[in-house]
C-alpha cells in the first residue's frame, strides 16, 4: 500500500512549530508496513491545500492530510478537499452531533462558527472526536481513501489510532510490516562501532544502522516481514549477534535515556546520589530528575557557581582553590567528596569546567571540564576537552558524568 502525507499549517512552513504529526504518522505507517512516498507540507490556503490533494490522486492508495478543521476561517481543508474530489460540501448530521456534543459535555454556549466543522463531502465517513471539536473525515474515491485528521498532536493520534488502524486493518490487508529496535551504545565512538559490526550493517533484512547523537552511538535495527512475529525474530536474531560484540557498551534500546539507565541501575543496587555543579548550572540533576521515581536516589543537586560556595557548602579546600584554580581536578575530586559528605549519599559527582565562550586561557581553554565521582571514599577523576558553543559544553559534560556514573555503576556486583 503505498501512501502520501499532506500537513496543513502556515505556523509549519514558517517553523513555528516542528512538524511532530509528521513524525508520529510516518512511524504508524512504517510499522503497518505501509509505504509512504511522499510528504507535503502546505500552508493554510484552499487552492493549495486542493492542489496538494490532487497531486496524490492516483498514485497513492491511501491519503492522510493533517490539519485545519477547526472552526476559523483558516481552516479550509474540507473546502480544499471537496474541491480536489470534486464533491459537493454538506452539513453532515452526524459531525454535527460531535461538535454539539464537545460544547455541551463542557457546559460551552455552541458557537455559530462552530456550524462549520459540521460540513462533509457527500458520502464522507465521520470520525468521532473525543477529545476535541472537530470530527475527522474519510472519503472513498476510485479504490482510495482520503482521511481527514485534526491538527493537535493528541487529537490526530487518538483519531489515527483508535479510528483510522482498525478500518486499514478492515479493508487494506498487510504486505508486510516493517519493525524496528534501536541499541544505544556508549563509551565507544562510531568508527570503533562500525568496525565491530561492519560485516552486519551490510546485510540487507534486517538493516543496520548507526547514527550518531550526542556521544551516543544508535544502531537502528530494521527487519521488514510478512508479520509482527516473524519480524520481531529477525529483530532478536541479529540484535544477539549485536549484543555478543558489543553488549558492554549497550546502555538501552530504544526511548530508553541514558539518565533512565543510570536510575535503573541506582535503584536496583539501593544507591544514593548528590550532585555538586559549577559550569553546568543544574543541568545533570535536571537530567536525572527527568526520569519518574529518581526521588528514590537523587537526593541533593547544588550549583555551586562562585568558589566561597564551593568552599563554604562543599569544603573545598581554599588552598586548593588557590593554588589550582576552580577548574582543575583537585577541584572536581573536593567537590565530589564535599556534597556525598554533606548529603550521606553512596555517590557524589562534582564538574567543573569553562563552558565559553570566554573565561579560557592557553592552559585552560574553553571546553575544558573535569568531572569526579566518588563512590563511597574512592574517586576517579575525569578529564575532557569538548568542542563547541557554551550549550554544547554544557550538555557534553552532563552527557560524560551520566556515562561515568553509568560505567561505574555497571561495574558494581549484584548485591553492593
Ligand atoms: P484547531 O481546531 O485547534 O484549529 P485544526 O484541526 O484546525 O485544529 P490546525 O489549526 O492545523 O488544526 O492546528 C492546531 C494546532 O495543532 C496548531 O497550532 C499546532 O499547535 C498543532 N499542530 C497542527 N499541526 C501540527 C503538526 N503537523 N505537528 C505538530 N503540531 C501540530
Ligand atoms: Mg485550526
Amino acid at each position: 500500500m503505498k501512501a502520501y502525507l499532506i500537513f496543513t499549517g502556515t505556523e509549519l512552513l514558517l517553523g513555528q512549530i516542528v512538524n511532530t504529526n509528521a513524525q508520529y504518522l510516518a512511524r504508524q505507517l512504517a510499522d503497518r508496513g505501509i509505504d509512504l512516498f511522499t510528504q507535503v507540507t502546505v500552508g493554510d490556503n484552499r487552492k493549495r491545500i486542493a492542489e496538494a490533494i490532487a497531486a496524490a490522486r492516483g498514485k497513492a492508495d491511501l491519503v492522510i492530510i493533517n490539519g485545519g478543521l477547526g472552526p476559523t476561517e483558516d481552516d479550509v481543508t474540507r473546502e480544499a478537499l471537496a474541491d480536489a474530489l470534486g464533491l459537493e460540501l454538506v452539513e453532515n448530521p452526524e459531525a454535527l452531533e460531535i461538535v454539539k456534543r464537545f460544547f455541551e459535555l463542557r457546559g460551552l454556549p455552541f458557537a455559530a462558527a462552530n456550524m462549520k466543522q459540521a460540513l462533509a463531502p457527500a458520502g464522507a465517513r465521520v470520525l468521532d472526536n473525543r477529545v476535541g471539536t472537530a470530527p475527522g473525515l474519510m472519503v472513498e474515491q476510485e479504490g482510495s481513501v482520503y482521511v481527514l485528521l485534526p491538527g493537535p498532536p493528541r487529537e490526530m493520534e487518538i483519531m489515527f489510532t483508535e479510528q483510522v488502524i482498525p478500518y486499514l486493518k478492515a479493508n487494506k490487508p498487510l504486505e508486510a510490516v516493517i519493525k524496528s529496535r534501536v541499541l544505544k551504545v556508549i563509551g565507544l565512538g562510531e568508527p570503533l562501532v562500525e568496525e565491530k559490526v561492519r560485516d552486519l550493517i551490510a546485510s540487507a533484512n534486517p538493516t543496520l544502522a548507526p547514527t550518531v547523537k550526542m556521544g551516543e552511538v544508535h544502531l537502528r535495527i530494521t527487519a521488514k516481514a510478512e508479520n509482527s512475529e516473524l519480524a520481531c525474530r529477525m529483530i532478536a536474531q541479529l540484535e544477539r549477534q549485536v549484543r555478543e560484540r558489543l553488549g558492554e557498551y549497550i546502555f538501552g534500546v530504544d526511548e530508553e535515556t541514558l539518565e533512565q539507565a543510570v536510575g535503573g541501575l541506582l535503584s536496583a543496587h539501593k544507591l544514593t546520589i548528590a550532585t555538586a555543579e559549577s559550569c553546568t548550572g543544574g543541568l545533570l540533576a535536571h537530567r536525572l530528575t527527568n526520569v519518574p521515581g529518581s526521588s528514590n536516589y537523587f537526593q541533593l543537586g547544588a550549583v555551586t557557581y562562585a568558589n566561597r560556595f564551593k568552599n563554604r557548602l562543599l569544603g573545598v579546600g581554599l588552598k586548593t582553590l588557590s593554588a589550582y584554580g576552580a577548574v582543575s581536578p583537585n577541584t572536581a575530586r573536593e567537590m565530589a567528596k564535599g556534597i556525598r559528605e554533606y548529603a550521606h549519599t553512596d555517590l557524589g559527582v562534582g564538574i567543573t569546567g569553562i563552558a565559553g565562550p570566554g573565561g579560557g586561557s592557553a592552559e585552560k581553554p574553553v571546553g575544558l571540564v573535569y568531572l569526579a565521582v566518588d563512590f563511597r571514599g574512592e574517586i576517579t577523576v575525569h578529564r575532557e576537552q569538548f568542542l563547541g558553543d557554551r550549550q554544547t559544553v554544557k550538555a557534553r559534560a552532563v552527557h560524560t558524568a551520566l556515562m561515568l556514573l553509568w560505567q561505574k555503576l555497571k561495574s558494581l556486583e549484584p548485591d553492593n
